[in-house]
């Protein structure tokens, strides 16, 4: 690595919280004692029956994390709205994990290196209000899972949101391609061709993941993927979560065409681990020993990257300040 100014921003850093008195976070009885919160659990020793101390715990390593990476020197801390009826009201029961933007707005205001990324599903009553209540706060951009958050993103009841979004310049980060972390969920929204209406809208769309579909070596996004960025000046996509083994192919489909780099933003999809194997594939144990020495998620992310010859900085989310 050349490069040690902190000049890159993570912009898909998850925010986990538990509910605690006054930050409007929701989970699920399933959720918080399935398999995989159990399991995360074990292994990040996080104490998921307080939930205080855990939310206090979360924000200091995430905190901590950034502090001590050389490369990245802000992160999106992303919120996740939650499912709602066809009245817009929130559906409680089918809503698993809800982190509110009132809770993320509030982090970010305290922690200046934290930028919000709201969650607004568009089939919400009040959409359209809480997006110029994000805006008015400072967000940074709107992030949505529709997977999980019950809504295709190819409805024209969206249509509205999107042309709001676009009028305020406010992007859009979507999950694209199959979702595992979550329960209650329809696989059919991940479809990359779904979000194509929000970039006739002229919404600045990001695709997460780089649109990789996430099970293995099976890509059928890609043609979709080259098309729109060939078409739509206002397509961009993330990089997280490309070095999970699920998702490496697409790391190698972006490296055969720079082309695209220029529209590719820095992301981890923190907690979710950083591999180093991917430095390998390039043939120098230099880069890989490299990339395993390093501790901090951030920057063995952004190490791997520069090591297969990815560039990923491109700045296209609001911030102020
Ligand atoms: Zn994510």
């Amino acid at each position: 690595m050349t490069d040690r100014k902190k000049d890159l921003v993570d912009v898909h850093v998850h925010l986990l919280a538990l509910p605690a008195p006054g930050n409007g976070c929701r989970i699920s009885p399933r959720l918080k004692n399935g398999l995989l919160a159990r399991a995360l659990a074990r292994l990040r020793g996080w104490p998921l029956d307080d939930a205080d101390r855990f939310n206090r715990m979360y924000l200091e390593r995430l905190l901590r994390d950034l502090a001590e990476s050389e490369r990245v020197g802000r992160a999106v801390i992303l919120a996740m709205d939650g499912v709602y009826d066809d009245d817009g009201r929130l559906d409680e029961q089918k809503t698993d994990i809800l982190i509110s933007n009132t809770h993320c707005l509030e982090i970010s205001h305290e922690h200046p290196c934290l930028l919000a990324g709201v969650s607004i599903n568009p089939l919400r009553r009040d959409a359209l209000d809480e997006l110029d209540r994000c805006v008015q706060e400072g967000a940074a951009l709107v992030k949505w899972l529709p997977n999980s958050q019950g809504f295709d993103p190819a409805d024209p009841r969206c249509l509205p949101f999107y042309r709001a979004l676009a009028a305020r310049g406010m992007p859009l980060l979507s999950h694209i391609g199959y979702e595992f972390s979550l329960i209650g969920k329809d696989q059919s929204a991940g479809d990359l061709q779904r979000i194509r209406c929000a970039l006739d809208e002229g919404v600045t769309v990001i695709a997460a993941h780089a649109a990789s579909f996430g099970l293995f070596f099976h890509e059928p996004f890609w043609r979709l993927f080259t098309h729109y960025m060939k078409t739509y000046p206002n397509f961009h996509a993330d990089v997280s979560a490309l070095t999970l083994p699920n998702r490496a192919g697409m790391l190698w489909r972006l490296r055969s065409r720079p082309e695209f780099h220029g529209r590719l933003l820095f992301g981890t999809d923190y907690p979710l681990p950083v591999f180093s194997y991917p430095s390998l594939r390039t043939g120098s144990l230099r880069a890989w020993r490299e990339a395993h020495a390093c501790a901090n998620p951030f920057d063995r992310h952004a190490g791997v990257l520069e090591s297969v010859g990815i560039r990923a900085d491109a700045r296209v989310i609001r911030v102020s300040g």
